[in-house]
């Protein structure tokens, strides 16, 4: 496979680099040096800048995504373009780019046709093995990547490579049926909520949020929400439901309050991934026509427009920037519920 071998043009001669990986699941994680990946005709190789810690990270360290160890995750990098294939077209050395970590892809099927390549059969899930988010170079398909506008600085746009295209999305979902100027439900404000939460108010939405945790219900207070409500405190009759209810957190209880909140004939946009399967009592979907609507990340599309809106209405993840050797730290503290935000690693420091 072309990303084992490697190249003297890259880096100024340099064949190696420094990748992170998790050695087990649940267990340390070993900077390695491996071969500089090769692009091939139709690949970007980026040197990355800046690279996030997302909830799926967590969920692919801990093993609830299968066994997948060794190797080096992270899917929100930010760097520069250093070699492109001789097939690719729109994008050349020096751009600045982001990219979601889907490659491969056939551009044949019904879902590469319809511009939606994330869902196709063929592409490698995730940057592949040891070459994900955590390395110093990364290969990058041009049908999952786009040009970060230039008022957006790397840490910033890191998380909108997956948190930031997810929030977007799900809220563009909710405009599909729900005009801009009603109230929206928002469970869950962690590192996708508190965006949604930012990317809600742009378009219009009056957002109640939901949380356990008060911190978090106070970020979304910051990114614009009208009310904030701790869903410990809650009791059922004290619940306003909304056409739309987007779920973020992954937790059961947030899915079951989603489902409350919801009015009939509403929808209740999933985006939190649960560690198992979720129970939804069906009588009362049916009885008040309630639907669940999963959000899977973007499209390029999304991507881009995520991009242009957050540098439009000046859209700022909250974030923490911290060395890339401290990455071991950040895994531990996301599984406690530490981080409020994200986590951005970035490679020059
Ligand atoms: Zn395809
Ligand atoms: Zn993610």
């Amino acid at each position: 496979m072309a990303t084992t071998t490697t190249t003297a043009k890259q880096n100024g001669g340099a064949k190696t680099m420094k990748s992170q990986i998790v050695t087990e699941h649940n267990g340390p994680i070993e900077s390695r040096e491996i071969p500089i990946p090769v692009p091939n005709a139709n690949e970007l190789l980026v040197k990355l800048t800046a690279s996030s810690l997302c909830m799926s990270d967590i969920a692919a360290y801990a093993g609830h995504l299968g066994q997948r160890a060794p190797v080096c995750l992270g899917h929100e990098p930010v760097g520069v373009v250093v070699e492109t294939g001789s097939g690719v077209v729109g994008f050349k050395v020096g751009d600045k780019v982001g990219f979601m970590p889907f490659r491969g892809m056939c551009h044949d099927c019904e879902e590469c046709l319809s511009n939606q390549h994330r869902f196709c059969d063929k592409k490698h899930e995730g940057m592949t093995q040891l070459y994900g988010g955590f390395s110093e170079y990364a290969l990058a398909d041009p049908f999952s990547t786009v040009k970060i506008p230039e008022s957006i600085s790397d840490d910033l746009a890191a998380p909108l490579l997956c948190a930031g295209v997810t929030a977007y999305n799900a809220i563009k979902t909710v405009a599909k049926q729900q005009p801009g100027g009603t109230p929206l439900n928002i469970i869950g404000v962690g590192g996708v909520g508190h965006v949604a939460v930012a990317y809600a108010k742009a378009m219009g939405y009056r957002v109640t949020a939901f949380d356990i945790a008060d911190d978090k219900l106070e970020l979304a207070k910051e990114y614009g929400a009208e009310n904030a409500i701790n869903s410990m405190k809650l009791a059922d009759s004290d619940i306003v439901k909304t056409q739309t209810t987007v779920v973020i957190s992954g937790a059961a209880p947030a899915y079951a309050l989603g489902v409350k909140a919801t009015k009939k004939h509403g929808r209740v946009i999933a985006v939190g991934v649960p560690h198992g399967p979720l129970t939804f009592d069906m009588l009362d979907l049916i009885l008040r026509e309630v639907s669940i609507v999963p959000i899977c990340q973007g499209s390029k599309e999304d991507l881009d427009a995520c991009l242009k809106m957050a540098a439009l209405y000046k859209i700022k993840p909250t974030i923490s920037v911290k060395k890339i050797d401290q990455l071991e730290d950040g895994f531990k503290a996301m599984m406690k519920g530490e981080v409020t935000g994200r986590w951005v690693y970035r490679f020059d420091n």
